[in-house]
């Protein structure tokens, strides 16, 4: 591993703007210097202390509380200093400022993005799934994702990975074993039961990358592309999902966020909108940025609604929205206004949810559905269809948020534990083989909690980070 920088580092902790309290942080290998410099006294380890945060000439900054917890008994395993000072944006810059000149001689600076986290990962204070729950916490958009991000923090996925590690740790080391005695080599399997124990192991993580699935739904949720003609409803139907959900979103640090994506909860599940409304042809160079963003957007959607007037659906305006919308992406029809149909229509009528007259769209097989954003019917079918299509599962358990990267490495651990059983399958048992897949699924495993994971890939983690965490 690269030598990883120790020096003290320093950030404003809270998020920016006013609040009623504000933090600055502090982490080192030995803050006592720094302490003794900024207040004269040595400081009582996790004793609040109440005290005026003066500035070299004695002039008063702010005053507040103090608190010193001496390494490793702290987050990041070294020396932590928190200032809890009056949160506004003028006095914390002039408190930071003034620690680090204060510090300067210590070589204190400002602190990367998640310095502070990747610290308490490289003191193993905490390992990476449960540094990542920090990020996850911090970002969650609804409560269940928020109760799922505290599970991971607090260690509930990483305990489970580890105990499947150390299984296959365990059915390793009787393999190797076993390898010395090459004439033992063909009762192994059966002496310790070895094909049993390796379908256990597959069992148990098939459940393990289940629960895995649920919980990166949870966190990254559904990708929708809202399209339609004007005047079809199409806001009226973002706000009807809406509801009482006031998405949370969360700034990322040097993006502005637009307007082009919104954000909703079904059963928790983040659901995001991209309305097209502003999709149009423009010589306006700020709004082809708008534009271009809102195609971006597009890209990555998981499914398209393409919304339209119950009364008139399948014209030759809607012909052509569908010509324009990216082939790949399953387009999921829903007609809305039914509300207003002519009562002896029989077409959309009676379904009060799902369109059954309509033919199954023969691109992908959803089915249409019926709603009036005005009246809310149809509404629990369509939003019962966007977790489907999500793969929510509201039975299974979601108890911990995980990312793409984990279960990535679930899947991998699993391709390796499948090898390893068809070694074990074979007539000319290759028990060397055999011992080497588990070794690898082990490996797989281990970058979950990140004992076997690059510079690189923690780099990439921890910058996404937001500063002073
Ligand atoms: P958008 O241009 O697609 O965003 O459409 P809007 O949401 O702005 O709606 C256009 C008009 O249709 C507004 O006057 C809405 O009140 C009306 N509208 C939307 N949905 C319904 C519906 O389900 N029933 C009825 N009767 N009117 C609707
Ligand atoms: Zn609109």
């Amino acid at each position: 591993m690269a030598a990883y920088s120790t020096d003290p580092i320093i950030a404003i902790a809270t998020a920016p703007g006013r609040g009623g309290i504000g933090v600055v942080r502090i982490s080192g290998q030995d803050l006592s210097a720094l302490v003794g410099q900024l207040f004269g006294v040595a400081l009582t380890p996790r004793h609040a202390h109440y005290l005026p945060f003066n500035d070299t000439h004695g002039q008063a900054i702010d005053a507040g509380i103090a608190l010193f917890f001496k390494g490793p008994h702290s987050y990041t395993g070294e020396d932590v200093l928190e200032l809890q000072g009056h949160g506004g944006p003028a006095v914390l810059r002039r408190l930071l400022e003034h620690c680090l000149r204060s510090g300067k001689e210590l070589g204190l600076r400002h602190a990367e993005p998640g310095e502070f986290t990747q610290r308490a990962f490289l003191n193993e204070r905490i390992d990476l799934a449960q540094a990542e729950a920090v990020a996850d916490l911090i970002d969650a958009s609804s409560e269940a994702a928020a109760r799922s991000a505290m599970a991971s923090l607090a260690g509930v996925f990483s305990t489970h990975v580890n105990a499947l590690s150390d299984r296959i740790v365990h059915l390793r080391m009787l393999v190797e074993a076993t390898l010395d005695f090459p004439e033992e080599e063909i009762d192994f399997l059966e002496k310790y039961q070895a094909r049993e124990a390796l379908a256990q192991i597959q069992n148990d993580l098939h459940a393990l990358t289940r629960q895995a699935q649920q919980g990166m739904i949870l966190r990254e949720g559904l990708h929708v592309v809202l399209a339609g003609q004007p005047n079809v409803g199409k806001s009226s139907l973002l706000n009807a999902l809406a509801g009482d959900d006031i998405a949370i979103v969360t700034p990322i640090a040097g993006t502005t966020r637009d307007k082009v994506t919104q954000q909703i909860h079904i059963q928790g599940v983040p659901i995001h909108i991209v309305d097209t409304a502003g999709l149009r042809d423009t010589d306006d160079a700020v709004e082809s940025i708008g534009i271009a963003r809102t195609w971006a957007e597009i890209e990555k959607a998981n499914v398209i609604i393409h919304l339209q007037d119950a009364r008139t659906h399948d014209d030759e305006l809607d012909s052509a929205i569908t010509k324009r919308l990216p082939a790949r992406t399953p387009v999921l029809k829903v007609f809305n206004k039914i509300d207003l149909l002519d009562a002896a229509d029989p077409a959309v009528r009676h379904t009060g949810s799902r369109a059954t007259h309509a033919p199954v769209d023969g691109r992908d097989g959803l089915e249409p559905i019926a709603i009036s954003a005005k009246t809310g019917a149809g509404l629990d079918a369509l939003r019962q269809t966007l977790l489907d299509l999500a793969g929510w599962n509201p039975g299974a358990q979601s108890p911990w948020l995980a990312r793409a990267r984990h279960l990535h490495a679930l899947q991998q651990a699993d391709e390796h534990l499948a090898q390893a059983a068809e070694h074990a399958s074979h007539n000319d048992r290759v028990l060397d083989l055999f011992a080497e897949e588990l070794r690898l699924a082990h490996d797989s495993l281990s970058s979950i909690t990140g004992q076997f994971t690059s510079d690189d890939l923690l780099g990439e983690i921890f910058s996404s980070f937001c500063i002073g965490k």
